[in-house]
């Protein structure tokens, strides 16, 4: 599932293609993936053009020169990709934008979902609360130790819940843990200040490292460009389970948390 590093690299993929341009064309080839349910995205889109595109949490958000507003959400296999006008869509596109630009060349974006867990969502004039927690590279570690001060749930599940920290998801809670020295089930009111800070500074390390890298490529993910992400090479327990840990060599577990996976290195991340 892309997270913070995959859709803000997927943003920045698309902004110097994107901003400015004016939407030509708009075709919704699954309608429901475009929410609230009977929206009429191309009366709404077309003339209309782009002012900025930034990311929240996980959220791709187009803002217009209406300064309406609306959102994609990347799912499990969510992609934004950009083509030359008049490209086949691939199997599980659901919509198509062409833009144009009159500094640039038209373009498609075509948003695929082969799962469907994704959406693009019309916000519209609504610039109201969205219900996310801190952007991970915005939070301070007193905010943080505050936030853990009034929890007991297990420390991995914290970092996934996006009304707290909003943007990580299985990988990044679990490469921060590991850079952390934490283990995943320690709740989040035994973490001491110390610890609190560290973890934040950590996380901040692992999502930087990861943007520099342009994100983790495991199945579907790539930029509006193609391009994929290097990242993966470089994790230290997500997806490692079984395999020697990168630092003391102990071999990195599994265990399953609310339904996700979770790798940690035994040893390594003993504070508790
Ligand atoms: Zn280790």
């Amino acid at each position: 599932m892309p997270e913070l590093p995959e859709v803000q690299t997927v943003v920045n993929s698309l902004l110097p293609h994107v901003v400015g341009a004016r939407f030509i064309r708009v075709t919704t080839l699954r309608p429901d993936f475009i929410v609230p349910p009977g929206t009429d995205l191309p009366a709404l889109l077309t003339g209309r053009t782009v002012t900025s595109i930034h990311r929240r949490a996980k959220r791709i958000i187009f803002t217009l020169d209406t300064h309406q507003r609306f959102l994609i959400h990347l799912g499990m296999t969510g992609r934004v990709t950009l083509h030359p006008v008049g490209s086949p869509p691939v199997r599980h596109t659901h919509v198509v934008l062409a833009v144009a630009s009159p500094v640039r060349k038209s373009i498609e974006i075509h948003l695929c979902d082969p799962r469907r867990f994704g959406e693009l969502r019309w916000l519209g004039d609504d610039t109201g609360e969205d219900g996310l927690g801190y952007e991970p590279l915005a939070l301070r570690p007193r905010a943080l130790a505050a936030l853990l001060a009034t929890s007991r749930r297990p420390v991995k599940s914290f970092l996934l819940d996006q009304a707290a920290v909003a943007g990580l998801g299985n990988i990044y809670a679990d490469e921060s843990l590991f850079a952390a020295g934490l283990h995943p089930l320690t709740p989040c009111n035994r973490i001491t200040r110390d610890q609190a800070a560290r973890l934040c500074r950590c996380i901040k390390a692992v999502i930087r490292k990861a943007l520099y890298h342009r994100g983790s490529s495991l199945r579907d993910y790539v930029d509006a460009e193609g391009g994929k992400g290097a990242f993966q090479k470089l994790h230290q327990v997500y997806g490692r389970a079984g395999k020697p840990c990168r630092r003391c060599r102990t071999p990195i577990e599994r265990i399953v948390l609310s339904g996700r996976s979770t790798c940690f290195c035994p040893k390594c991340q003993s504070a508790a």
